[in-house]
C-alpha cells in the first residue's frame, strides 16, 4: 500500500491547493493521502474550522479519484506539553509536533504530555524542533516509547527529515507501536517522496504495523 500521511496545502504553508494536492497523490499512484495542515499556535496555521471545510471540498472531489483522500491536522504542541487543538470533528487524522523547543529537556516534557491528549493519533518528526540542537537522551526516548504504546499513538516515519533514527524505530517496534509514512511535503512535487520512510518502515518494521485511521 502506498501512503503519504503527511502533506501541506496553501492553506497554511504549503505551495499548492487541495485539489492540486489530490491530482498529484493520484497521478504518483498513491493509495491514500493526508491532508495535514498546520493546526492553530503555528506561523501558518488553519483553523479547525477550516479543517472542516476542506474536508467538504475532498467530499465533493473524491468521487472522482482511487486515491483515498483523509483531512487531518498538524497539531502543535505548546512548550507546556498542551496540544493546541479544540476537537478533532471532522478530522480523520491527528498528527501532533512540537516546531519550537527552546531545549531538548522542553521538547521531551512536552512531547512526553502531548502524546498522553487523546486527540492525538501520530507524533510527527519526533527529534526535530526548530531551534534545537537535538541529542538525544535514551532515558527520554524510553519514557517516550513507553507512552506511545500506552497511549495508542503512531510514530512517524518522516522523509522529509529523515527521522526518528532506526534506533528509536526498532525501540517502538518491539514495544508494539504502530507507524505512519509521511513527506512532510509543501508543494506538489513532494507530494508521495517517501522513499526513506518506505525503506525504513521495510528495514525495521518489516511492513508490518502501518496505523490506518
Ligand atoms: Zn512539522
Ligand atoms: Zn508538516
Amino acid at each position: 500500500m502506498k501512503v503519504d500521511m503527511h502533506v501541506h496545502t496553501s492553506k497554511s504553508d504549503g505551495r499548492d491547493s487541495v485539489h492540486n494536492v489530490i491530482e498529484a497523490a493520484e497521478a504518483k499512484g498513491l493509495d491514500l493521502v493526508a491532508i495535514t495542515d498546520h493546526g492553530p499556535g503555528h506561523g501558518s496555521a488553519v483553523t479547525e474550522k477550516m479543517v472542516r471545510e476542506t474536508r467538504k471540498e475532498v467530499e465533493l472531489l473524491q468521487p472522482s479519484y482511487r486515491v483515498k483522500v483523509l483531512v487531518g491536522i498538524e497539531a502543535e504542541i505548546l512548550p507546556t506539553g498542551e496540544v493546541y487543538l479544540s476537537d478533532r470533528d471532522g478530522m480523520d487524522l491527528v498528527l501532533a509536533s512540537f516546531h519550537g523547543a527552546q531545549s531538548w529537556e522542553t521538547y521531551y516534557h512536552a512531547v512526553l504530555r502531548a502524546v498522553q491528549d487523546e486527540k492525538v493519533d501520530v507524533l510527527a518528526h519526533h527529534a526535530w524542533s526548530a531551534g534545537v540542537q537535538f541529542s538525544p537522551i535514551q532515558e527520554y526516548e524510553d519514557l517516550l516509547v513507553e507512552a506511545l504504546r500506552d497511549n495508542n499513538v503512531a510514530i512517524e516515519i518522516n522523509s522529509k527529515h529523515c527521522l526518528p533514527s532506526w534506533d528509536f524505530l526498532a525501540k517502538c517496534r518491539d514495544a508494539g507501536v504502530k507507524y505512519t509514512i509521511g513527506s512532510d511535503a509543501h508543494k506538489v512535487a513532494d507530494v508521495g517522496s517517501v522513499a526513506w520512510a518506505n525503506n525504513t518502515a521495510r528495514h525495521i518494521f518489516k511492513n508490518e504495523g502501518l496505523f490506518l485511521p
